[in-house]
């Protein structure tokens, strides 16, 4: 490591909290699929910023975008009206089916949004008294580091020492119908969830499971919201993680890739009843909906689609997966996941993911430990062939070299 890099370590360890412990890495470009360091050396990028930049970095059609609003007008507040927002919400409506939409910035506004819409749908429509709504979560979900959101998580890290919380959650073993059933009362008005569970270590649920949780909200009048912003955007090789389970949520929150990773854009779409019961003053965010996040938003939808990288998250991902699965290596646990949202988890006995993810670093690869023993794979979904292959190829020769 040059002196430039270990310069730029030293001072982020000095002036910043030490809220991440991030791979020492150092980048100042991207491309792609590619990034590269202070010192020009060559990654290939698999984490894609938890899923952000699904499209590739520094996409050149929504730089375009960006470029281009960034020189018009950036932001007016929702006290006026700007000339992006219809377009975005046109836009995002017809791909989705969404009938309402409500822009935010950060991943966790939106799952902050959609309980408050969910709660106050809960009084106002399903009649439950006031003050006692009920919302079901999975154990180990993860939905954001807000303090409503952190509330309701089961991680020790994020919710130890951050205390009190807001009551109103139930949290139930995620993949287990029976469990979500028996923790239904007569104030349950949401039940919010990952399709696939990211942050745990990329955990499907048993086939049926969201068939059986669909069932259970429509005969109860609950409001289902499935938190897409890590599964949404065509991650999983579809455009909602939901389609693998032919279901369909209520309210869907989607972030991250919403944006391409040029700007924090995230939204709440659902259904014209749950977002119907904001009246002007009762919710709102000073920079969401700016014509910057719209037009940014815009393209960044568009080149999703018109690029056919949802199928290619689609068929990459199944090579990828296979790839995965032929790598001969007694550290090797299980390979899962879908479209290109997978995971290698190791046998906990042979432990340290991170180890691995370090030697894969050295081969070229960023990856990122999770939970331990779980090495996730999410590269832009712009990957090709022979880029599957190299990460795949990288990984083997990294767990041989940690056996
Ligand atoms: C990343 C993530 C969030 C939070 O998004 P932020 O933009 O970091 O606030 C919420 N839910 C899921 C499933 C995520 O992966």
């Amino acid at each position: 490591m040059t002196r430039h890099a270990e310069d730029l370590i030293a001072i982020e360890t000095r002036l910043g909290a030490h809220n991440y412990k991030p791979i020492d890495v150092v980048l100042e470009r991207g491309s792609g699929v590619w990034v590269w360091d202070v010192e020009g050396r060559r990654y290939l990028d698999c984490l894609s910023a938890y899923s952000a930049v699904n499209q590739g970095h520094c996409h050149p059609k929504i730089r375009e975008a960006m470029i281009a609003q960034s020189e018009r007008l950036t932001l007016t507040s929702r006290a006026f009206r700007n000339d992006q927002l219809p377009l975005f919400y046109e836009e995002i409506a017809a791909l989705t089916g969404s009938h309402t939409v409500l822009p935010m910035n950060s991943g966790a506004e939106a799952v902050e949004t959609a309980i408050k819409a969910v709660r106050k749908w809960g009084y106002e429509v399903k009649g439950v008294p006031d003050g006692t709504a009920e919302i079901i979560v999975a154990r180990e979900n993860f939905h954001g580091r807000t303090l409503g959101v952190v509330g309701f998580s089961t991680d020790p890290d994020a919710r130890g020492g951050f205390g009190p919380f807001a009551p109103g959650f139930v949290a139930v073993p995620f993949g287990d119908a029976d469990a979500l059933e028996a923790a239904i009362g007569p104030s349950t008005v949401g039940v919010l969830l990952e399709p696939i569970q990211g942050e745990a270590g990329t955990i499907i649920p048993p086939p049926g499971y969201f068939q059986r949780v669909r069932a259970l909200c429509t005969a109860h009048a609950i409001t289902l919201v499935l938190d897409e912003i890590q599964t949404g955007l065509g991650r999983t090789g579809r455009l909602f993680a939901e389609e693998h389970e032919g279901i369909e949520a209520d309210v869907t929150l989607v972030g991250k890739a919403l944006s391409g990773g040029f700007y924090p854009v995230s939204a709440v779409l659902s259904n014209k009843e749950v977002l119907g019961v904001l009246k002007p003053g009762q919710h709102g965010s000073t920079f969401g909906g700016n014509p910057l996040a719209c037009a940014i938003a815009r393209a960044a939808l568009k080149v999703l689609v018109e690029e056919g990288m949802i199928e290619n998250a689609d068929a990459m991902g199944a090579r990828m997966k296979a790839g995965l699965a032929g790598i001969r290596s007694n550290l090797v646990k299980d390979v899962r996941g879908r479209g290109l949202m997978l995971a290698v988890e190791l046998h906990p006995e042979v432990g340290g993911a991170r180890r691995v993810c370090e030697a894969l670093r050295e081969r070229g690869v960023l990856a990122k430990d999770t939970h331990e023993h779980t090495i996730r794979l999410a590269p832009p979904l712009v990957i090709s062939e022979a880029e599957v292959d190299l990460a795949v190829e990288a990984l083997a020769d990294a767990l041989r070299a940690c056996a």
